[in-house]
């Protein structure tokens, strides 16, 4: 099992004390200054959610970043927070943020998060596919014999995994070990949150010309409220699926607007890199940082219509 190796932020933030990395994000509370008692004091119990340009793949942590990716997540996280407002509450207080994070963080409601990576699926790829071909289901749910990389599934399904820590990976898992974990009422919620806000964002990226094919979502609890809340990234190139519509073509990988250069790249011989073994991963070369870039900018554009000012 390799363990991803997640670089300090550098930045300081005035007001802010750094709590916690993962492998993309930086999260922040409100720190003992009057500047910090005054984020409080405004906002409440809080944390600033900053999205940085690093990007991940096969569990490593690769440079370089991918300049202008922390500001595509956090934008596009806040267009779809809007068109899903009226589905479920979300986390986002407040996009006045530090200078040095400007564009690319967010004031969120410190929320106590769920350990379940809530997914939804109306395609079956990635691990699922995996699962499918071995058992003829996925987490559990029976499917049609037949379908192949890339297929439509007859309706779209809610397949959560478990959070892994850091370096480990999410592993998925029956409905009923949700229950087992925060009970029937909320695991019941978690899954028909899920699977509404993937109806929506599903026919959202198609009349854009997208298909959603699946999504990873994360909910917590808003201690102030009591509700079952919206967190972390929604609807991003990384925590989604997006496929060009056009060129879909169920029994092979699809092309897709996410990272899928620099893992070509990572698993071709060019890169010379093993990805069975325990070396980290050599430097992504301009052009795979360049046209990972493109691809994100792209994703921004096609779904909200309109090109990210950067
Ligand atoms: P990985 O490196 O595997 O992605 P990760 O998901 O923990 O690990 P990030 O996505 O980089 O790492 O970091 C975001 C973290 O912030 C997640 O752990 C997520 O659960 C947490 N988070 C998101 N929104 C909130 C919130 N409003 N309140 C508290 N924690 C949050
Ligand atoms: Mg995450």
């Amino acid at each position: 099992m390799t363990t991803a190796v997640v670089p300090e932020p550098s930045v300081a933030l005035p007001g802010w004390a750094h709590t916690y990395s993962g492998k993309v994000r930086d999260l922040y509370v409100p720190d003992d200054s009057a500047a910090g008692a005054a984020i409080t004091a405004e906002h409440g119990d809080v944390v600033l959610v900053v999205a940085s340009d690093r990007v991940s793949a096969y569990d490593h942590v690769l440079s370089p970043g991918i300049p202008g990716k922390g500001v595509v997540l956090t934008q596009l996280s806040l267009w779809w927070f809007e068109q899903l407002a009226d589905l479920v509450p979300n986390h986002v207080v407040s996009t006045d943020v530090p200078e040095a994070v400007a564009g690319r963080a967010m004031v969120c409601r410190r929320l106590t998060m769920f350990p379940v990576e809530c997914v939804a699926r109306g395609y079956l790829t990635g691990s699922g596919l995996v699962e499918y071909r071995a058992s003829g289901e996925v987490t559990g749910i029976p499917l049609p014999a037949g379908l192949v990389d890339g297929s439509r599934l007859p309706e779209p399904i809610f397949t959560p995994a478990t959070k892994a820590e850091l370096g480990d990976h999410d592993e998925n898992v029956p409905f009923s070990a949700v229950v087992a974990q925060v009970g029937e009422k909320t695991a019941t919620t978690l899954r028909d949150l899920t699977l509404a806000v993937y109806a929506r964002a599903e026919a959202v990226a198609r009349e854009r010309g997208v298909i959603l094919a699946d999504t990873k979502l994360e909910f917590g609890t808003d201690p102030t409220t009591g509700a079952v809340t919206l967190g972390d990234e929604v609807l991003t190139p990384d925590s989604s699926r997006f496929w060009p519509a056009d060129a879909w073509e169920p029994g092979r990988a699809q092309p897709s607007f996410d990272k899928q250069f620099v893992r070509d790249w990572l698993t071709s011989a060019a890169s010379g890199w093993d990805r069975g073994s325990d070396v980290p991963p050599p430097s992504l070369p301009a052009d795979v940082v360049e046209r990972t870039r493109d691809r994100y900018l792209e994703a921004f554009e096609r779904l909200t219509g309109a090109p990210l000012p950067l």
